[in-house]
């Protein structure tokens, strides 16, 4: 397979050949070639001489050098990722997601800077900003999800990075993504997207003039709940950058776990269409359930985001959360205990469906004041059983739970 940077093969095609490069799938040597990337686990990597170590050992980045600088398993990962994304340089990868949060805030802040940080954040990326980031004298400012081109009044002359993440994975507010990257690009500050609920295939990041986007690798790339990983992905002007930052902070990952995030990726344009389209048939039966007041989906025409939604994504995935209007949360509570198909758990984008509770913690305004709560919310990650099964039970724990 080329992946001819001139010839840009359509995103399914991408998902079934990228960073299946020969030389990490085939040694001439032995004869043939191997469909996927082999594990290849190493720390140390032996060099034939001193006169090698010194030339090979020195400035590689996609040769073997030491383990935590990758091995074929990992560099195939990489290229994958960078390959779904337009535009971009390359890719780093990291334990977890939050750890490619973290680095990536690291790698371009200094004491003294000061960051926008979306609203409808990841709770643990608002835990990074009020913790780590602050105690090295960085601030952060909270701005409305739905502020758009509003954002250009918030920039301070400290301001060095705009942190989006659309939808917000609790309440799915979608963001301007264009409109806030080009007044940052205009004004010399960078933005970083937390991409995690569409991924490049339903929403690219680059090609909207942002910096660098972020996945949760944990989630539908994966796709299977058994492993965990982040990533990074930017264009030339921040590559270096980045990736320096990532070998100071010592971040790597094994080649089991990206040999996992591999076999996800090949499967993912299939899993995520019916995740999207599973996802939409439960939430529209929701819609028409007096017991639910708002279904926050951004692919329903009445979800505040719809038209944004529209303009900029190529599809839903399968996560979504709706109120029960007017319900205490003791009957919640009560709901999501009846439930017999969806697992309780946090993470979601693997196979099998998911719900949690959440009071979505809020910094600009309290989540409870807007016109969007009118009862204790619900998140659903949906996964690949029959809708029809998923329908009845929520029907079921609705009944359970006195809601109907
Ligand atoms: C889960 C999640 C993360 C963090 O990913 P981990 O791999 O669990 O560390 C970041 N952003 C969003 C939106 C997430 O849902």
């Amino acid at each position: 397979m080329s992946t001819d940077p001139d010839k840009p093969a359509k995103p399914a095609t991408l998902l079934v050949n990228a960073g299946r490069r020969a030389e990490w799938t085939s040694d001439p040597r032995l004869g043939g070639g191997i469909v996927n990337p082999p594990i290849w686990r190493a720390s140390t990597i032996l060099y034939d001489s001193v006169a090698d170590l010194e030339t090979r050992g020195r400035n590689t980045h996609d040769k073997l050098f030491y383990g935590r600088r990758g091995t074929p398993t990992v560099w195939a990962l990489a290229d994958a990722l960078t390959l779904m994304e337009p535009g971009a340089a390359g890719t780093m990868l990291y334990p977890s997601g939050v750890a490619a949060i973290a680095a990536g805030m690291l790698a371009l802040l200094s004491p003294g800077d000061h960051v926008l940080m979306v609203d409808s954040v990841y709770d643990p990326t608002r835990s990074l900003c009020d913790g780590l980031l602050k105690r090295m004298g960085i601030a952060t400012t909270y701005y409305p999800p739905s502020v758009g081109a509003g954002i250009e009044t918030m920039i301070r002359p400290e301001t060095r990075l705009i942190f989006l993440e659309s939808p917000g994975s609790l309440t799915f507010e979608v963001q301007d993504v264009p409109a806030i990257a080009a007044i940052a690009r205009a004004r010399g500050i960078w933005t970083m997207l937390d991409n995690t609920w569409a991924t490049p295939l339903l929403f690219t990041a680059l090609d909207k003039q942002v910096d660098v986007t972020m996945m949760s690798l944990t989630k539908y790339v994966g796709g299977h709940s058994d492993a965990m990983m982040g990533s990074l992905t930017t264009g030339p002007g921040l590559w270096d950058r980045l990736r320096g930052a990532s070998y100071q902070l010592g971040l790597s990952v094994g080649p089991d776990e990206c040999a996992l995030m591999l076999r996800g990726l090949r499967t993912l344009d299939v899993r995520m269409r019916r995740h999207g389209e599973n996802g939409l048939t439960v939430a529209r039966w929701l819609a028409e359930q007096p017991a639910v007041g708002r279904v926050l989906h951004p692919a329903l025409p009445s979800c505040p985001g719809h038209a944004l939604w529209q303009r900029d994504f190529n599809g839903t995935s399968g996560l979504f959360s709706f109120t029960l209007k007017g319900a205490s949360k003791a009957q919640r509570t009560t709901f999501v205990d009846a439930l017999t198909l969806f697992g309780l758990g946090y993470s979601w984008g693997g196979y099998e469906s998911l719900v949690v509770p959440s009071d979505p913690p809020r910094s600009a305004e309290p989540w409870s004041k807007s016109v969007l709560a009118d009862g204790p919310l619900v998140r659903l990650s949906i996964g690949l059983e029959d809708p029809a099964d998923l329908i009845a039970d929520l029907a079921a724990a609705m009944a359970t739970a006195g809601l109907v």
